[in-house]
């Protein structure tokens, strides 16, 4: 499996709590305004709506796709709502930047979140002209992964050849479906429970020896640079 990581061309990073360390809490934030977007929408108690969030998390994918198919919500309105946070909590990363550059062929973003939203991050972690596309939420038609047609999209979107692709991911279920189209999958762990998810959707909390994930690391960084430092 090394020498078919080595050997990929296709670097497909997903953004939140993947590109940036769970530790930055900016995944908290956005959990929190979620909560109040659907409290205030809603018109429910906090308690009530943060426990209807994570139900539509859980069955849904994300909270928006729960909120789109039960209610009439407008997405535009909810990503820009819940994407309203405080971004300097972002560490500059220039050895991620320089790790990222040094890998051979495409370097791509694929998230459950906005465009902007994406902009923003990269933007504060120093990679906003590292990546050569990202495919969001809205270019899915807001289908979330793990829901096969978002991978779909994006495999037609950049033209990838899965056998030549890597995903990284921290949410190990976002990795089946890329381990069943042929990708070779990363999970990028930490041990930090950031939103208190449910169980079966919370992001990986050690390195995890399920089928579906080739490689776990709890650390991005030193990760691409054995990967890019060793010869193939
Ligand atoms: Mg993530």
């Amino acid at each position: 499996m090394i020498r078919r990581l080595q050997a990929s061309r296709n670097w497909v990073f997903d953004l939140d709590n993947t590109l940036y360390p769970a530790e930055c809490d900016l995944f908290a934030q956005i959990d929190q305004r979620m909560t109040k977007f659907v409290s205030e929408y809603l018109e429910l108690h906090p308690e009530k709506a943060r426990e209807l969030q994570k139900k539509y998390y859980l069955e849904h994918g994300t909270t928006l796709n729960g909120l789109m198919e039960n209610h009439r919500i407008k997405p535009e309105e909810f990503l820009e709502f819940v994407h309203d946070i405080d971004h300097s909590v972002l560490p500059h990363s220039p050895s991620l930047r320089r790790a990222i550059e040094a890998l051979p062929g495409r370097k791509m973003v694929f998230t459950n979140g906005s465009e902007g939203h994406a902009t923003s991050v990269l933007t504060a972690l120093g990679l906003q002209d590292v990546f050569d596309g990202i495919v969001d939420i809205e270019a899915t038609g807001f289908v979330p992964k793990p829901s096969q047609p978002a991978y779909d999209h994006l495999v037609d979107h950049f033209d990838l050849a899965p056998d030549r692709s890597v995903l990284f991911e921290d949410l190990s279920r976002n990795l089946v479906p890329a381990h069943d189209m042929g990708f070779v999958t990363v999970l990028v762990y930490s041990n930090k429970d950031w939103s208190h998810e449910p169980e079966a959707a919370r992001p990986a909390s050690s390195s995890a020896t399920e089928e579906h994930v080739h490689f776990s690391t709890d650390n991005l960084t030193e990760f691409l640079v054995n990967v890019s430092g060793e010869p193939s």
